[in-house]
């Protein structure tokens, strides 16, 4: 793959960077801008050269089956202008939003881009091809481009329109592509959980969060690579169901209890679960709390936390580990009583010397940044789903691949 360091005199050339500009947001607010600023090196590398730069980037979902007064209430939720306003602020170069994805008004603001200047699209998500590599859509968005430069890791493990189909216009029109540096950092550090190596043994993964049937599949992978597998989150309570403990009314994806099963007892004792919780009569306006006394969860209650008992006994396991991999959070940590899970997992690795640490996923990221433990990891992935794609297919992401 050709870096951006190897584009050669950019100077003139519109170039467009698929960015990964795919903040957490609460009311119009963004929670966690780390992905906007690892994005920054390249994009201040391509305008100090005088290139034009045409930013792209999808926020949030858009369900474009909903009809469209629900789509349009979506895309109010998910524009990028408090992206572009962000930006604007920590790159100190003009960078103008244009409001809109594609048409003659983009054609226009592309075409008459000044060197050295920044332009942010809107979502790419507005459009319904987007998430289904439309053609006609990606020749929309190559029409008047030079160089396609990939910097959305965190989205390289989708085949889109905008990550898929523009480079492969592109190469067929003989034009260059390439990846910045964000991308060939996440790619050299995670391909270090992917290739392991004897040294980086005890390898530790750690799995948590909420999208379980996402995230379910790689475990299979991890059973080859790691020498053991901590779960929490809420994908601890298909496994506690699937053992045939009680879960109260947490989540459980009933469909996954069969794999969960067989996947823990392929294990052999190398799958780590839960052995007590935090659990809460409700998700939000709880009015009791309990700390259950082992892993089964009472009836009306469900599991917001991992309990002290696993904080010490993950913290164990966690000891003597060369290599971590995270991604998901131990509990609901948006709400402060059921954080302490998640922040004793961050605790744990910055007490580790020697160790080669990877969290992932945007809100593993986020969880880590609002803790103070940016430092505390070798690597912060700006991407879950991308992190996990590559573990589970070698290494390989569509989205990378045609970059080659
Ligand atoms: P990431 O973005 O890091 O990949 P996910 O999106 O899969 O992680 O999961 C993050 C979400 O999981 C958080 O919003 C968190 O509140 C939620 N979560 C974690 N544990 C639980 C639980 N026990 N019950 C419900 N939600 C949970
Ligand atoms: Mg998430």
């Amino acid at each position: 793959m050709l870096t951006i360091e190897q584009l050669g005199d950019i100077k003139g050339k519109r170039i467009l960077v698929r960015v990964d500009f795919n903040v957490p947001l609460k009311d119009g607010q963004i929670r966690d801008d780390n992905r906007i600023i690892q994005a920054l090196p390249t994009i201040k590398f391509l305008t100090s050269r005088g290139a034009k730069v045409v930013l792209l980037s999808h926020l949030g979902k858009i369900k474009h089956k909903d009809g469209p007064e629900a789509v349009m209430a979506q895309m109010k939720k998910n524009s990028l202008e408090p992206v572009a306003v962000r930006l604007k602020e920590l790159l100190k170069t003009p960078v103008v939003f244009c409001p809109l994805t594609t048409g003659e008004e983009v054609d226009y603001f592309v075409r008459t881009l000044e060197d050295g200047e920044t332009l942010l699209l809107e979502n790419t998500r507005f459009e319904p091809g987007e998430t289904k590599n439309d053609l006609e859509l990606a020749q929309k968005w190559a029409n008047n481009i030079d160089i396609f430069v990939m910097e959305a890791f965190g989205t390289a493990h989708r085949a889109h329109a905008s990550t898929y189909g523009i480079p492969s216009i592109l190469k067929q029109e003989g034009k260059k592509v390439a990846v910045g540096y964000l991308v060939e950092k996440e790619v050299n550090n995670l391909m270090r959980c992917v290739d392991v190596n004897p040294s980086d043994r005890p390898y530790i993964a750690i799995l948590g969060g909420l999208k379980v049937s996402d995230k379910i599949k790689v475990i299979d992978k991890l059973l080859e690579k790691c020498d053991k597998i901590l779960i929490g989150g809420a994908m601890a309570y298909t496994f506690q169901k699937a053992l045939g403990k009680t879960v109260g009314i947490s989540p459980v994806e009933d469909d996954q209890l069969a794999y969960a099963k067989a996947c823990y007892e392929k294990a052999k004792g190398r799958i780590i679960l839960p052995i007590d919780s935090v659990s809460t009569d409700a998700f939000m306006n709880w009015s009791k709390k309990i700390t259950t006394k082992d892993a089964n969860i009472p009836d009306e209650f469900e599991g917001m936390d991992i309990g002290p008992k696993t904080i010490a006994l993950f913290q164990k396991e966690m000891k003597n580990a060369k290599m971590i991999f995270w991604n998901g959070p131990m509990g609901v940590f948006e709400q402060e009583d059921f954080a302490l899970g998640t922040i004793a997992v961050c605790e744990a690795v910055n007490k580790l010397e020697d160790v080669f640490s990877v969290a992932g996923g945007g809100d593993s990221a986020a969880a880590v940044s609002e803790f103070g433990f940016m430092n505390s990891f070798s690597h912060v992935s700006t991407g879950g789903g991308a992190a996990l794609t590559m573990i589970e297919n070698e290494g390989l992401l569509p989205g990378l691949e045609i970059l080659k």
